[in-house]
């Protein structure tokens, strides 16, 4: 697959019309895959003529373990890590391997992975986004993109029709707004949790831009904040779903998220019979440089079964529930746990008639439930909080577990945000 293609396919395509189509289109890609990329990795050339059941269950700590074995040009894990993190120390975000670029994933579990790629795929990643997200072409376009991640090469991809500049969450979230100003991009790229904090900006006449494109990236964007942001800014959140590992999904001109089923094939790991959930596991059809293949991501997917009305097949998603870690379980009567999606919680904060501006939750084991509040009236805000749970612990026949309630959230714009943390 090649940028043009990639990019034609975003902008004009339909997108696939049944699951036939889809699997008809994967197989061609894993034919490529086999023949041209597999071969040239030492740790996966004995696969390329076996079936996909007997190839191994990759993760990220595997990929760490084995990456001077699994990437096709010829890094050693030694030489990779120390490019990235010498270059992580002096902020420098463009490391290079004889024109591969390395880096270094933060991951909120403090696992962290090694991650390669070479231009070509760099491009594609562009290509994707531009494709499906810019709003025209006849104007020079400037992105603007708040990301933590390092390895951000992105700037290196301008060209005639297009700009970027990067803001590194890293440094001090105030000093990036007069640049922000100045530059007025065109297209605004960034975690949920700054686009909240932009809007704030916007709404407090801080910075005044009128982006014609808005993007979440990199963490859950609940209802909430997308209100928020689309009343401030007047148009639309679009969503991307992506990690280090890749892009495996993005909203639809419906609005709507679909998995990124014309570059990854994507098995379901089923976590909850009842709601669908499921840890996705990816086979990326497009990366050549380290090729992630059967690679179970921590994250836990809830499916929409529903027909989009863009007409596309590709696999709908209600909602990105949260990291495998952060699920929460609460006991039923009869002893058995039971999964309680983030969004239960979510419902018992935003139905409360106090107004809660923002919360976080960590649960310790299925005892302890530890909240902690911003609201205008906290005492009033904690026995309705209260109230709500217990009605919602009823409601799906487990028992609430004991709640502590705290103030003041501490905030951090380098690290991802999560409302809802559970800790064994
Ligand atoms: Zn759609």
């Amino acid at each position: 697959m090649n940028p043009l293609t990639v990019f034609l396919r975003a902008r004009y395509g339909k997108g696939f019309a049944s699951r036939e189509a889809i699997a008809q289109h994967q197989q061609k890609a894993f034919q490529h895959l086999r023949r041209n990329i597999m071969p040239r990795s030492p740790f996966y050339a004995p696969y390329a003529g076996k079936p996909l059941s007997d190839w191994p269950l990759m993760n990220k700590a595997l990929m760490m373990e084995h990456f001077t074995d699994i990437n096709t040009a010829g890094i050693s894990k030694e030489e990779a890590l120390h490019i990235a993190l010498t270059s992580e120390q002096e902020r420098d975000f463009a490391p290079m391997i004889r024109n591969i670029a390395v880096g270094l994933s933060t991951g909120t579990s403090g696992q962290r992975g090694l991650f390669a790629s070479n231009k070509r795929e760099r491009a594609l990643w562009a290509a994707l986004m531009l494709g499906r997200f810019s709003p025209s072409f006849l104007q020079r376009q400037r992105v603007s993109l708040f990301l933590r991640a390092n390895n951000m090469l992105y700037e290196r991809l301008g060209n005639a029709l297009i700009s970027f500049e990067f803001y590194d969450l890293l440094q001090s979230f105030n000093s990036h707004l007069q640049r922000l100003a100045d530059q007025q991009p065109t297209v605004l790229i960034a975690p949920a949790q700054i686009l909240g904090l932009l809007a704030q900006a916007q709404k407090e006449r801080i910075i005044n831009i009128a982006p014609r494109c808005i993007i979440s990236v990199a963490e859950v964007l609940s209802p909430e904040d997308k209100n928020a942001i689309e009343t401030v800014f007047g148009i639309r959140v679009d969503q991307v779903y992506q990690c280090t590992e890749g892009v495996l999904g993005m909203t639809c001109r419906a609005g709507n998220l679909h998995l990124n089923e014309a570059y990854m094939h994507i098995e379901r790991d089923i976590i909850d019979e009842a709601s669908g959930a499921f840890a996705p596991i990816i086979t990326d059809l497009t990366r050549e440089t380290q090729p992630v293949l059967k690679y179970r991501l921590d994250d836990i997917l809830i499916p929409d079964n529903e027909p989009c009305p863009c007409g596309c097949a590709s696999l709908r998603l209600k909602r990105i529930e949260g990291r495998c870690d952060d699920i929460l379980y609460w006991r039923t009567a009869d002893g058995t746990l039971r999964m309680i999606p983030s969004d239960l919680i979510r419902q018992a904060m935003a139905t409360a008639k106090t107004g809660i501006s923002d919360y976080r939750t960590v649960q310790h084991g299925q005892q302890l439930l530890e909240i902690w509040l911003e609201a205008a009236d906290y005492e009033q805000a904690c026995a309705e909080v209260t109230r709500n749970l217990a009605a919602q612990a009823v409601s799906v026949k487990a028992q609430l577990p004991e709640l502590r309630f705290h103030t003041g959230i501490h905030m951090q714009h380098d690290q991802k945000r999560r409302r809802v943390i559970a800790k064994p």
